[in-house]
């Protein structure tokens, strides 16, 4: 594929988003949560874990710890077991703990929606930040850049970058707000069933014309 520029490649990523829409069509978070607070105690487990993982842990850690007050009020020690399965156990109990008190005493219970404001939250950076505001209140403030959105954005062309947060920067340029959202559920959904990160199933790829990378692997 040659060298394209911006509105070529504003274009190409038009087809490949409606493309991955039309084979994912119910692609959505696959956390499981009730609540935004919910959610967010999610994300922070998944950092480094399967989202699979993630919700076996959560199904009786929600029971235990029915809302922000009682994340706020845990024993360290024992939320670090209930969490432990999902690994870096000790820093992700600390930061559910600070980050609840913080929601229950500064922000009166409510989770902040705006990226600005959530990324302060202990434990929270842009990914988890945009997860939440995204898939809890629908904003689209930012992309969520995670493991397969990176790989799958470089195989596709759509960024030369490494970094998280400049591949973000990238992928808002070219990609419709209205997709911000959608598109990171869309490239996990093909991450997991296609694009796989050692053995990309390029030979019955649905984007194999329009990906740079189609059996180069
Ligand atoms: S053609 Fe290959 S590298 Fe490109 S998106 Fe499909 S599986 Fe991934």
């Amino acid at each position: 594929m040659e060298k394209e520029d911006i509105k070529e490649l504003k274009a190409r990523t038009r087809k490949v988003v409606a493309l991955l829409k039309r084979h994912y069509p119910d692609s959505k978070c696959s956390l499981n949560f009730k609540t935004a607070h919910q959610l967010l105690v999610a994300t922070i487990l998944s950092a480094q874990c399967t989202d699979e993982r993630v919700n076996i842990v959560t199904r009786d850690l929600f029971k235990k710890y029915r809302n922000i007050k009682a994340f706020a009020d845990a024993d360290i020690s024992m939320l670090e077991d209930d969490i432990r399965s999902t690994g870096f156990y000790k820093n992700k109990a600390k930061a559910i703990i600070k980050a609840s008190k913080i929601i229950a005493a500064e922000f009166g219970g409510k989770i902040p929606q705006t990226l600005d404001r959530i990324v302060k939250l202990p434990g929270v950076g842009r990914k988890t930040g945009s997860v939440v505001l995204g898939t809890a209140f629908g904003k689209a403030e930012g992309i969520a850049v995670d493991t397969h959105v990176s790989r799958i954005s470089q195989r596709l062309g759509l960024t030369p970058e490494k970094d998280p947060v400049k591949i973000e920067i990238d992928l808002m340029e070219i990609i419709p707000k209205k997709d911000w959202i959608i598109y990171s559920h869309l490239l996990i959904d093909h991450g997991r069933a296609v694009c796989k990160a050692r053995k990309p199933g390029c030979s019955g790829c649905f984007l194999a014309k329009l990906c740079p990378s189609f059996d180069s692997f």
